[in-house]
């Protein structure tokens, strides 16, 4: 039988306790988990070892004359191995103005769920 991988140091970040979390991973589904104080460093830890998702935030192009560049950022945690490549895909990207915090920038990045939204409204 495999020994099932042994993962530790994972912090969970879903509240200010920030449980340092242990994990046995047997590379398919995770065993056991210890060191959380609630049902949430169990999901927590879930997904950062299945399908790590982090919040995107860059800057794209705008044709505007106040600002150089756009802040935008992922609506929801965009799959952590897919970034490198929906960043390269923002830098085709040109903003007309006038454009409001939350206007969506380009929808379904990579067709991953994830909508990539303006951080700031600029007129001009
Ligand atoms: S396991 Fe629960 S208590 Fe601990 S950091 Fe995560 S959400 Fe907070």
């Amino acid at each position: 039988m495999k020994e099932p991988i042994l993962i530790k140091n994972i912090n969970c970040i879903s509240c200010p306790a920030g449980c340092n979390i242990e994990v046995e991973f047997d590379g398919k589904k995770i065993l056991s988990v210890s060191g959380n104080q609630c049902k949430k460093g169990w999901k927590f830890t879930e997904d950062e070892i299945i399908n790590p998702r982090r919040i995107l935030t860059t800057t794209v192009s705008i044709n505007s004359d106040s600002i150089l560049r756009l802040p935008v950022r992922s609506n929801i945690g965009a799959p952590k191995e897919k970034i490198i490549r929906m960043v390269k895909e923002l830098k085709k990207v040109k903003v007309e103005v006038p454009v409001k915090m939350g206007d969506v920038i380009l929808n379904n990045i990579l067709t991953s769920g994830v909508d990539i939204i303006s951080s700031m409204s600029v007129e001009n």
